[in-house]
Parts: structure tokens; C-alpha cells; sequence
């Protein structure tokens, strides 16, 4: 092959393989939206829509009070520091955000990181070696086991929610120094919550760690919004928290690691996406630490998202949808055959309602379904629109009876 015909070659396959992602129908396009993020968004072609998919879970992303804070904190400390955290990018509002989150977590110290994807990468490495073991949940996110990967110790997962087959895996790396359990705190693609009381039980009788992701739960989860740790009564009992500030917490990005002081320590000293990434926009840190205070100082965003969250899971099981039971704010919508799920999505779109449909391989084959998310944003007459729009889509095509 002449070096010409090599590279046609590479550019040709890479089309051959969007062609076929394109054919199955797992070709991922992007809506483009015209306006702030909301419980209503206006896209590009004009439409408003009832936003049913966004993890904007408190209502924040969008809200006047955190883009005021946003531009307070730019005015004050300028658009960026152009510098990692350690050369000469951490300014007081990055202090102060690391302690209200140790504060608002219950845990001793917290570092920032650009995206929860950063402090789960450069989370493992740092912390674990070849003498370690890592047990992780079968369905934890990618980004936890792309920090695994990252790390030599060795991996044991255990079947998602398991316990007894978490106990397995946690005898099975009896002869290991460390002992780590890593689970997502809530899993967004079911709304799952980790059994967090059982997983920190096994956790002290085996000697291991607990290290949660709360990316789907910090800022509403549990009676103060702490997280699921508080939602499961083990404040205290969990060694690791990561999370993000690209989901209830303001919606921007960002993401941190709680734990105890040494473990703070040691990431600020030896986490690669740490040590050679930019630090946070000093608007995204300004604006985390007045939405903090904002949580801290009353429940009534987390209530209502609960509020709307019950009063909408009720509502589809009696139009006759299956859901999978729960209390998380994400809802979903059983359908089980792609197609359909595609048709109903596409269909509700029409009517005005925003939601994502979800099929293999994101989800196992034969599960397909549309992921519905609460906000606390959300009013009870948007609600009910949508709801209309569920029992109309879903008597067009068969699916439910009313
Ligand atoms: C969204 C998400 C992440 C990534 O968060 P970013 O801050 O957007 O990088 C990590 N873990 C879980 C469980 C998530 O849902």
C-alpha cells in the first residue's frame, strides 16, 4: 500500500463506520437548543419544549440567581487563570468552594477537578497499586472504570446492586492489601440507589474502602440533599466521594473528590488530571458556592423535585405505563422494543415534550425505553401536558389503554 492509499484507507473506514452506526440506528445526533436550559426549552427550529432529559434536577442551569452569581464572581475574579491549580490558578473562591462541599458533603477536605470524568480518572492511580483490589459494581459509569483501567490494582466486579455477590468478590480478594468498593451512589440509566447501609456493613466486616460517585445525587438526595450517603444513614462511613457541578449543582461543570485530609493530600500531590489540566472558571466556582449556600440554607428546590418526582411516578403507572419502581427523579419508561422507543420519543417530540429514548447497546437488548427526568423546576401544569402527551403517544401506538 503507498502511504497515499494508507491514509484513504484510514479516513474510508472511519465513514464505513458511521455508515453502519448510521444503519443500525445508533447514530447519535445533537438537538440544538436556542435558548437557556429549563423545564422549557426553545430549540433551533422555533419549538418549545417541556425539557423531560436534562440532569438539571434542582432547576439551577438555567435559573437567574446562579447566572447572576456567574457573573459576580467573573467580575470579581476575571474570565480565567490560565494555569493548572498549583502553579498559580487557585484563587480564594476555589478555597472557599472545596470547603463548602467538604462542609455541605460531611467529609474532612475536597479536591476540584475540571469534570467528575477528571476526578474519577485520577482517582484510583494515585491511591491503589498492584497490591490493591478494586471491586466495582457491573454497572458503574465509564468514567470509574476508566480510572480503574488507569490503576494496577487489581479488579473484581461485582452484578450490579448484588450484595451477595459483592460479599464474593470481597472474599475473593481476601489476600489483598487494599480493599476498595467503588459503586455509583444513584445509576441514572434505572435510578437505582446503591445500598449504601449494606455496601459500608460488608465494607467494615472485609476491611475495605467505600468510594461512591455522586453525580446523579449530590444536592438532592437524602433529607438535606447531602447525597445518598445521607439518604442511606452512613454519613461518616463512606471514604470517597466524587461528583460533578454539571448536574444539580448548578449545571456548569466541574467535578471534585471528598474523603478524608491525607487522601486531599495525595490527590493534590499525584492526580494526573489535577496536576496538568486547567483549574475551574472562577464564574463555575463562584456560582457552585452560591448554590451551595442556596441548598445549605433551605430544602425547598430538593422538596420539590421529590414532590414532583412522586406526583409524576404515580401519575404514568396509572395511565398503564411500566416504570421501574423507585423514588429517584429519574423515571423510566419501560418500552422493551427499540423501535418503539424511537417511535415514541420522536412522537412525543411532536407533541411537545423533550425526552430521550434509550436502546442497545446503551441498555441491555430487549430493555429499550424513554428515560424521563423531574426537575424541581418543573411546574405541575407542565407536568400534566406532559403526561396528556404520554397517554396520547401511547394510544397511538398501542401501548396503553386510556
Ligand atoms: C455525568 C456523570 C459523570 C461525569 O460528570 P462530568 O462532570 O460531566 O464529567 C461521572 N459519573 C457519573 C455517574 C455521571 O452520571
Amino acid at each position: 500500500m503507498t502511504e497515499i492509499n494508507a491514509k484513504q484507507a484510514f479516513y474510508a473506514g472511519l465513514d464505513e463506520n458511521l455508515a453502519s452506526l448510521r444503519q443500525q440506528g445508533l447514530y447519535k445526533s445533537e438537538r440544538v437548543i436556542a435558548s437557556r436550559q429549563g423545564p422549557e426549552v426553545v430549540c433551533d427550529d422555533g419549538r418549545t419544549l417541556i425539557n423531560m432529559c436534562a440532569n438539571n434536577y434542582l432547576g439551577l442551569s438555567g435559573d437567574e440567581a446562579t447566572v447572576q452569581a456567574a457573573i459576580a464572581a467573573t467580575e470579581k475574579y476575571g474570565y480565567g487563570l490560565s494555569s493548572v491549580r498549583f502553579i498559580c490558578g487557585t484563587q480564594t473562591v476555589h478555597k472557599q468552594l472545596e470547603q463548602a462541599l467538604s462542609i455541605f458533603l460531611g467529609m474532612e477536605d475536597t479536591i476540584l477537578y475540571a469534570a467528575a470524568f477528571d476526578a474519577n480518572g485520577g482517582l484510583f492511580e494515585p491511591l491503589f497499586d498492584e497490591h490493591d483490589a478494586i471491586i466495582s459494581d457491573a454497572l458503574n459509569h465509564a468514567s470509574i472504570i476508566d480510572g480503574v483501567r488507569l490503576c494496577k490494582a487489581a479488579r473484581y466486579r461485582y452484578q450490579h446492586n448484588d450484595m451477595a455477590d459483592l460479599e464474593v468478590q470481597l472474599q475473593a480478594a481476601a489476600g489483598k492489601r487494599h480493599k476498595v468498593i467503588a459503586t455509583d451512589g444513584a445509576f441514572s440509566m434505572d435510578g437505582t440507589i446503591a445500598q449504601l447501609d449494606k455496601i459500608c456493613d460488608l465494607a467494615d466486616r472485609y476491611g475495605a474502602l467505600v468510594m461512591i460517585d455522586e453525580c446523579h445525587a449530590s444536592g438532592f438526595m437524602g433529607a438535606t440533599g447531602r447525597g445518598t450517603h445521607e439518604h442511606h444513614g452512613v454519613m461518616g462511613r463512606v471514604d470517597m466521594i466524587t461528583g460533578t457541578l454539571g448536574k444539580a449543582l448548578g449545571g456548569a461543570m466541574g467535578g471534585f473528590t471528598a474523603a478524608r485530609r491525607e487522601v486531599v493530600q495525595t490527590l493534590r500531590q499525584k492526580s494526573r488530571p489535577y496536576l496538568f489540566s486547567n483549574t475551574l472558571a472562577p464564574s463555575i466556582a463562584g456560582a457552585s458556592l452560591a448554590v451551595l449556600e442556596r441548598l445549605s440554607s433551605s430544602t425547598d428546590l430538593r422538596d420539590r423535585l421529590h414532590a414532583n418526582t412522586a406526583y409524576f411516578r404515580r401519575a404514568i403507572f396509572q395511565l398503564g405505563f411500566t416504570i421501574k419502581a423507585g423514588t429517584h427523579p429519574v423515571v423510566p419508561v419501560m418500552l422493551f422494543d427499540a423501535p418503539v422507543a424511537q417511535q415514541f420519543a420522536q412522537r412525543l417530540y411532536e407533541l411537545g415534550v423533550l425526552v430521550s429514548g434509550f436502546f442497545y447497546p446503551v441498555v441491555p437488548m430487549g430493555q429499550a425505553r424513554v428515560r424521563v427526568q423531574l426537575s424541581a423546576a418543573h411546574t405541575t401544569e407542565q407536568l400534566d401536558r406532559v403526561l396528556d402527551a404520554f397517554a396520547q403517544a401511547g394510544r397511538e401506538l398501542g401501548l396503553v389503554k386510556v
